[in-house]
């Protein structure tokens, strides 16, 4: 029986490869060295896998930045503005990610995901576009792994899943590049071909509701495909949710070999089971690439042993539900977790043996020493009071109806809030500000304990006037404390609520360089003492203007973390949402009276399949509604969120009534706002006006002309002025050039 996973994560137990990136990106290391520390990762990923012994190692799962980025660098798919040539070296490779600041040009997008927290880049075609085979990658390092001793499985993204995720560009349709795009992945897969006797294509986005060009456009597509790998087989990978109405279409596919989800999709595999041709193999995704709990190995074997039965042991490979670029790394590194709780974990090395732990299992007549070791550590997780507190149940069942919504109508509360005394075009920012080298090493110190509870505060308080100063000379008319004491806007309120856990290495990550380290959430939630209050009541003492103050919203405090299993989201949802709500009414006590809850997540939270979108929604817009509807009128909610493609969504973020909105839009040049000429947003709204991604800084002229493509949508009198996103991986420079420009802007519009 042949074990592997889809993919590994690239950034390294100790995220080796954002360090070495970053460093090249500042000019403090050549390309030489980053490439070095890259074929290092590389093939330390492979000896993992290898020794972990599975069947085969994952090439072209490394990435630089992104994969899909690395897919349209392949295919020659690169948008005209970059002008690129023959090759992409290194240096372009990175400025189609992150713009081009030199030559003033703007980025490529970059989206979520599916329903992760990773973000992708997003290929752009037009007319112009022209594929051809740019890039060899994926083929040198499967050949590198061959040449290290690996058995190497190639992975690359489908056609289908590429295709669908494109954007076209000024209503281009992007299907009409479909022929020549098959022709490059062709001539990708013969070169491919000689190396592999197995390459594995991700079509994850079978498992979502495929549009009819995806639907009839895929089997011509993997005819050819197929035909172009020769000798090589194809496993057709699909993850993320079950394929339901794609089933028939997915076995059709002529491909030998067909990958299913079995954590996010498990029902279907009867139906799969029942329908596989003899001459697929089925590649059986047991073991959760997404999350971070042990598998239940008792549980896992109960499904497998079954299809063994059924498929024996030539048609049935075990692996990972998806790829483990969203796992953090080695649970080995963790020496500070709660030993109790990490016995019921699992990261991506220990996942590569749990892999072929079952695979051995399924034969097994006897009940061997890890089958026993996880049966316990599944027991032990089950009944452990770390996970179970009846005060939180009881005040879940007492939420009330009228804890859901505000006193009165966004009209009545805009009269109640005038007191604030607004300019038109107000100007503020999402939250945080530079997080710059000093914040951080002051923060290391106190966490090595090298300095003081009382000198970290004072120097955190000396960085909050800072700000404070600052913003006022800039003439921002909303101000915000900056952040400075938060390391992350999950982890931050994490670590002072009951039910959650920390790792010191489990990043995973989030987009580029970026890694995220998601909090563990173990048990009930429940919130011991305010959390931000003395901060924010500090930062609103040094000044006359109003001061929003920052809070994490309940949708994205879930997403962001790794969750429990053994409830719903719904509940786990719920749970923070009423610790979020005794916070918000204790700011406003504090008189913080404009209070920004972000749900840069929501959208992320989406089920894959639309028609389990409504259900998630409501119970998403009742867990914001409940956070924020206990004040008065005259308190202005606020929410933000980092996302750009709202049309499905709009009428939910209009029902979690907040006062005012900030959303990501320049990246898009606000065609996200083409949704408001068939929806009328009820409230007030700030799109992005300044691409925070990117190191580049927006002009005034720009930021003047996305405001007045933004009236056209919506009355001036609803719109504000902001950034994309907070500033906290900024720095001082850009920071203070690009708000200089936007309350320009926003003085210009004015008058
Ligand atoms: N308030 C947060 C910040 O400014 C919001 C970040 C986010 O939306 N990702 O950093
Ligand atoms: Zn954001």
């Amino acid at each position: 029986m042949q074990t592997h996973v889809l993919g590994f994560p690239r950034i390294g137990a100790k995220r080796e490869l954002k360090l070495a990136t970053e460093a090249y990106w500042k000019g403090k290391s050549s390309e030489a060295d980053l490439e070095q520390t890259a074929a290092e990762l590389r093939k330390k990923h492979w000896q993992i896998q290898h020794d972990a012994g599975l069947s085969f190692v994952s090439t072209g799962d490394f990435s630089f930045y992104d994969q899909v980025l690395d897919m349209s660098v392949a295919l020659g798919i690169i948008p005209t503005r970059f002008k690129v040539p023959k090759c992409v070296d290194l240096s372009t490779y990175f400025k189609l990610a992150r713009g081009d600041v030199d030559k003033n040009i703007p980025a490529m997008e970059m989206t979520k995901w599916f329903n992760t927290n990773y973000h992708f880049i997003v290929p752009e075609i037009s007319e112009a576009t022209s594929p051809k085979l740019l890039s060899r990658k994926i083929v040198n390092e499967t050949q590198e792994a061959i040449s290290l001793g690996f058995r190497a499985k190639p992975v690359i993204i489908g056609p289908i899943t590429y295709l669908s995720l494109s954007k076209g560009i000024d209503g281009y349709d992007v299907w009409q590049k479909y022929e020549e795009t098959i022709e490059v992945y062709c001539q990708l897969i013969s070169e491919l071909a000689p190396y592999a006797e197995w390459i594995q294509i991700d079509e994850p986005i079978l498992c979502s509701d495929i549009s009819t060009q995806a639907r009839e456009l895929f089997n011509p597509a993997y005819t050819k495909l197929i035909s172009a790998a020769g000798s090589s087989k194809l496993l057709l990978a699909t993850y993320f949710d079950n394929l339901d109405d794609n089933l028939d279409l997915a076995l059709s596919s002529g491909c030998a070999g067909l990958h299913i989800d079995l954590v996010r999709g498990q029902d279907q595999l009867g139906s799969v089971v029942a329908k596989l041709p003899q001459s697929m193999l089925l590649s059986a995704g047991i073991v959760e690439g997404r999350n971070i709990w042990k598998t239940d190995y008792s549980k896992a074997l109960s499904l497998l042993r079954p299809l063994q039965q059924t498929l024996g042991n030539d048609r049935l490979w075990i692996g990972s539900s998806c790829s483990l670029q969203h796992s953090p790394v080695d649970l080995n590194s963790e020496t500070k977790l709660n030993n109790e709780i990490k016995n019921w974990l699992s990261f991506a090395v220990q996942k590569c043996s749990e892999i072929t732990q079952i695979a051995i299992e399924i034969s097994a007549t006897i009940e061997s020493e890890e089958l026993l070791a996880n049966k316990a550590a599944i027991a032990s997780r089950k009944n452990s009071n770390l996970v179970h507190n009846p005060q939180v149940q009881k005040n879940l069942n007492s939420i009330l109806p009228e804890m859901l919504k505000r006193q009165s109508s966004y009209t009545e509360r805009k009269k109640q809030q005038s007191w604030l005394n607004l300019p038109e075009f107000p100007t503020t920012t999402i939250g945080s500000f530079p997080q710059t080298k000093e914040i951080r090493q002051k923060r290391l110190a106190y966490k090595k304990g090298q300095i003081s509870q009382g000198d970290y505060n004072n120097f955190l308080k000396d960085q909050i006037k800072d700000v404070v100063r600052r913003q006022e000379e800039l003439g921002l008319d909303v101000l915000v404390h900056g952040e400075p004491e938060r390391n992350d806007m999950v982890e931050y309120f994490g670590q002072q609520l009951n039910g959650f856990c920390f790792t010191s290495y489990g990043w995973v990550q989030s987009y580029g360089s970026r890694c995220v380290k998601p909090p563990i959430i173990f048990g009930d939630i429940s919130r011991p003492e305010p959390m931000t209050v003395d901060w924010l009541t500090y930062a609103q003492s040094l000044t006359d203007k109003p001061l929003k103050g920052m809070l994490t919203g309940p949708v994205t405090i879930l997403c962001w973390s790794f969750i429990r299993d053994d409830q719903p989201r719904e509940t786990v949802c719920k749970q923070l949402a009423l610790a979020i709500r005794e916070e918000v009414l204790d700011l406003e006590k504090a008189g913080i009276k404009i209070i920004q809850i972000d749900e840069a997540a929501l959208s992320e939270g989406m089920p894959v399949k639309n028609r389990d979108r409504d259900a998630y929604l409501k119970w998403a817009v009742e867990s914001f509604r409940l956070s924020t509807t206990g004040v008065a009128d005259s308190t202005q909610i606020h929410t933000h969120m980092c996302y750009s493609e709202f049309n499905a969504i709009i009428k939910s973020i209009a029902d979690m009534d907040a006062d005012v909105i900030s959303i990501e839009s320049s990246r898009s040049r606000m065609e996200l706002l083409d949704c408001f000429k068939e929806f009328q947003y009820p409230n007030e709204i700030g799109p992005g006006v300044w691409d925070i991604h990117s190191p580049r800084i927006p002009t005034t002229d720009e930021i003047i002309s996305l405001l007045n493509k933004a009236c056209t949508y919506i009355p001036k009198e609803r719109l504000w002025v902001n950034p994309d996103c907070g500033l906290k991986t900024r720095d001082w420079e850009e920071t203070t050039e690009s708000i200089k420009n936007m309350v320009k802007a926003a003085k210009s519009l004015r008058s």
